[in-house]
């Protein structure tokens, strides 16, 4: 009966494993079809600072707007990037965030954007090149561009890689570590790369508004990268009492649903509009 349960159970496994490689291997026909047929796009979500409250930059995050409904990253950036396809993407969103840079400025909307990019993108340096060419293209300053790396990528990338993003930097762009306190960072390696600014990632500061322990640690660490003269954002802000934390222990830019949650493109604008319009009226 042990060996007629064991074997139901490797069936079962079995059963398991060969739908999840049906299931990719449909993600990834879908994701070729998603490219042919355009069917990412992008939404904005703020950043404020501290101090004025005004708007610094914002950050695109790709949408899929998949014929059953909108797709978040999380359910196909993954395959995407073991794929190689996230090579395709990312070049559509480097090529669109060019575009939107231009437009919003033409609207009166001069906002830096950030763009998100994965290990895959950056294997290849053709993708500076591209990234260079596409902001050209569409006549966009290096200064209204932003790159978001990864901690974990940060402290792994090739010495090529490293140049590449300083050139950008010296152009003027900004460079950020995403998802800090998720990886291991080395102290050294932090301090040597050419960077501004450091994103904290949501679950560091989950617990700030509750835990003395937290609050410390996140202390410690915004001195840490203030030490470095990095900027620190705090990212996934839900709540106004963790904005406040957060910005009496020193955090100098929020990003979060309690600010705004990522809009498209109109919404953005209109909301950045409004804001700027409430900031002339107090000032
Ligand atoms: P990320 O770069 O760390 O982006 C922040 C994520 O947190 C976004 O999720 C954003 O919508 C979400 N978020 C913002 N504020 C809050 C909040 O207050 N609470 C909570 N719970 N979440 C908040 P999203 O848009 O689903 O993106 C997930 C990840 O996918 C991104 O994490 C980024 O790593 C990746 N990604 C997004 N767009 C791109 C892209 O164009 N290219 C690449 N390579 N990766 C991308
Ligand atoms: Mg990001
Ligand atoms: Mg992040
Ligand atoms: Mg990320």
């Amino acid at each position: 009966r042990a060996k007629a349960a064991g074997r139901g159970r490797v069936e079962h496994f079995s059963d398991n494993l060969a739908a999840e490689i049906a299931d990719s291997i449909q993600l990834e026909s879908d994701l070729r079809e998603a490219i042919d047929q355009q069917q990412f796009g992008l939404v904005f979500q703020p950043q404020i600072s501290v101090r004025r409250g005004e708007i610094v930059a914002a950050e695109a995050l790709l949408r899929w707007r998949h014929p059953d409904g909108e797709r978040l990253p999380a359910s196909f950036i993954r395959r995407a990037e073991e794929t190689g396809l996230i090579v395709e993407i990312g070049d559509w969103v480097v090529a669109e965030v060019a575009k939107t840079i231009t437009r919003w400025a033409d609207a009166g909307v001069e906002q830096r954007l950030a763009i998100n990019v994965s290990q895959r993108q950056l294997d290849h340096v053709a993708f500076f090149r591209g990234l260079r060419q596409a902001m050209q293209n569409a006549r966009a300053p290096a200064a209204m561009l932003e790159l978001e790396i990864s901690e974990t990528l940060a402290m792994n990338c090739n010495e090529d890689v490293i140049d590449a993003i300083a050139a950008l930097r010296r152009d003027g762009a900004t460079i950020s570590i995403d998802d800090f306190g998720t990886g291991y960072s080395n102290l050294a390696r932090l301090r040597e790369l050419p960077l501004d600014r450091v994103k904290l990632d949501p679950s560091m500061i989950a617990n700030v508004v509750e835990s003395t322990e937290a609050r410390a640690v996140i202390q410690a660490v915004i001195s840490l990268v203030h030490g470095l003269q990095y900027e620190v954002v705090a990212e996934g802000i839900e709540s106004s009492a963790q904005a406040k934390v957060l910005g009496v222990i020193g955090c100098d830019v929020l990003q979060g649903y309690a600010v705004a949650r990522p809009m498209p493109e109109d919404a953005f604008i209109a909301w950045a509009r409004n804001r700027d319009d409430r900031a002339a009226v107090s000032a």
